[in-house]
Parts: C-alpha cells; sequence; structure tokens
C-alpha cells in the first residue's frame, strides 16, 4: 500500500514547499492586518467555492473595511451578501459570517487569535457549534489560523487518496470514502508513525505535527487543481490557475512534465479507472 510519507515525498520535491518558511509564495495570501479572522473568513466563504472567488471577495471585503470582527458584526447582511457574491450560497454565509463576527466580539474583544489559542477540544466544539462552520471548514480555520495539529480531510484528499490507492484487490468504496472524523484520525496516525520513526522516536509518543499537516494538506490541495481534477491530467498539463496575490505560482504556467504521482498511482496504471469513473 503507498504511505502518505511517498506521496508527500513526490509532491514535495515537484511544487517545492508550499507553506511555512521555504516557499517561494504565500499558499494562502493574506491582504489584511488580521490574518486570524481573514483565515477563518476565507475558510467560511470558500466552501464550495474557487479559491479565486474566495481572494476577490477577500478583497472586496477589505475595501470596505469589514475585514475585523467588530465591523464585520456590525454589517448589513444583504450589503454582505452582495459583497461575497459570487461565493456558493452568499445569501447564507453573510448572516453566517456576522454571527461569527458577533461572537469573536463578543466574547473575545474581536481577537479571533484569542478564540483559536483555546485548547483544540474546546476550540473545536466551540467553532462547530457557530453558524456556516462545520468539521472541514472547522479544521481549516484550527490548522492553518490557530496551528493546532489537526489534518484537513476535504474532497481533494480523499479524491487523490482514492485515486492514488484504487486496487481492483479491495472492495470500493474505498477507506478514504468513510466519516470525516476516521478519515483524520488515520491520516494523522499515518503521519505521526512515520514521522516519528524518522526521528527514531518511539511510535507510542504523542508529538503532533501541524506544520506537516499544513504542508501536506497544500500539497494535495495544490495537485488537485493542476491535475488531479474531476477529469484528472496525469500526464499534463496542469490546469492554469490565476490568483491576485501570488506572486510566482503563474510561473507553473506551461509546465509539461505531468502528474508527480504515476509512478505509484493505482488510477494511473488502469487498476481502477472502472469504479472510479
Ligand atoms: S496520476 Fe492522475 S489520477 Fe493519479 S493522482 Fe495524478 S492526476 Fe490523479
Amino acid at each position: 500500500m503507498t504511505t502518505l510519507s511517498e506521496i508527500y515525498s513526490l509532491l514535495r520535491e515537484h511544487f517545492g514547499p508550499l507553506t511555512g518558511p521555504g516557499a517561494a509564495s504565500p499558499w494562502w495570501p493574506i491582504f489584511g492586518d488580521d490574518p486570524p479572522f481573514e483565515m477563518l473568513v476565507g475558510a467560511v466563504l470558500v466552501q464550495q467555492t474557487r479559491w479565486e472567488t474566495v481572494e476577490a471577495a477577500t478583497l472586496r471585503l477589505m475595501a470596505a473595511g469589514l475585514l475585523s470582527p467588530p465591523a464585520m458584526a456590525g454589517a448589513d447582511p444583504e450589503a454582505l451578501a452582495a459583497l461575497i457574491r459570487p461565493a456558493a450560497f452568499h445569501a447564507q454565509k453573510a448572516p453566517g459570517l456576522i454571527a461569527i463576527a458577533r461572537h469573536i466580539h463578543a466574547r473575545y474583544g474581536g481577537s479571533t487569535a484569542l478564540l483559536l489559542a483555546r485548547p483544540t477540544t474546546e476550540l473545536r466544539a466551540e467553532l462547530l457549534a457557530l453558524p456556516r462552520i462545520g468539521r472541514e471548514t472547522c479544521d481549516v480555520a484550527m490548522l492553518y489560523g490557530g496551528g493546532h495539529p489537526v489534518f484537513v480531510v476535504d474532497e481533494y484528499t480523499r479524491r487523490l487518496l482514492e485515486r492514488v490507492e484504487v486496487s481492483l484487490e479491495r472492495p470500493t468504496p474505498s477507506r478514504w470514502r468513510q466519516p470525516y472524523e476516521v478519515v483524520r484520525q488515520m491520516i494523522e496516525a499515518e503521519l505521526s508513525a512515520a514521522h516519528h520513526a524518522s526521528l527514531g522516536l518511539h511510535p507510542s509518543s504523542r508529538i503532533l505535527h501541524p506544520a506537516l499537516y499544513a504542508e501536506l494538506h497544500a500539497q494535495i490541495n495544490e495537485a488537485c487543481v493542476r491535475y488531479c481534477l474531476t477529469r484528472p491530467r496525469c500526464d499534463g498539463p496542469p490546469a492554469r490557475r490565476v490568483y491576485s496575490r501570488q506572486a510566482g505560482r503563474e510561473s507553473y504556467h506551461g509546465r509539461a512534465e505531468g502528474c508527480p504521482l504515476r509512478p505509484i498511482c493505482g488510477y494511473y496504471a488502469g487498476r481502477g479507472k472502472k469504479e472510479l469513473r
């Protein structure tokens, strides 16, 4: 069975580091002066929405002076919906964002950083009780906004891992189609074991790795927006994506190497095309 470590190594070698100090350009660009709140807003906006649309909406929110909890807490829902349009469910997301902003304003004096600094278990419960925040959105905010050691399981993750691992010998649906928490804990356990082994630590050591989780999730997302689309572009060329402020990302356009996971991908080897179509 292919390991997450192999996938991580191949992707990182291909794309280079995407998060953290070694990244050539910010995988998650921040426009305003309140990164945790902007990330929380972005995590809500990106539900069923392309990132380019989220970036444009974020810039409009910033121009309107609404990219802070106190300002957004007092926003008019219809005006906010117009600013975030055409993000999917903009009419529902607008009052949801206002309710989130009011919560942060009332409970944490407008500091999203204070909210995200809560202990992981308590924070997850608090975020999940807010409108428009499901498990994936919650974990995006916790990992990227607060540095909590939680792996984000999104559709990209499920699709890519399912395709790489697909095999005629294994029944479908694959293990990557199990409920969110099952998949998250499976990934965290495998990454943790691999990381402990590489460091010579005992597998039972409970050292968690937010930076590793953030990087692997970013790498998987990059692979899925470039190659592993609904109709995969295994041999390339990669899909062109134009982001507003990710200098250097356009340099990827025109590259022709093809998906770096082809050597280990069951789907590419033709072992599972029938099941996944
Ligand atoms: S080789 Fe093709 S199917 Fe496999 S991960 Fe890459 S793009 Fe997806």
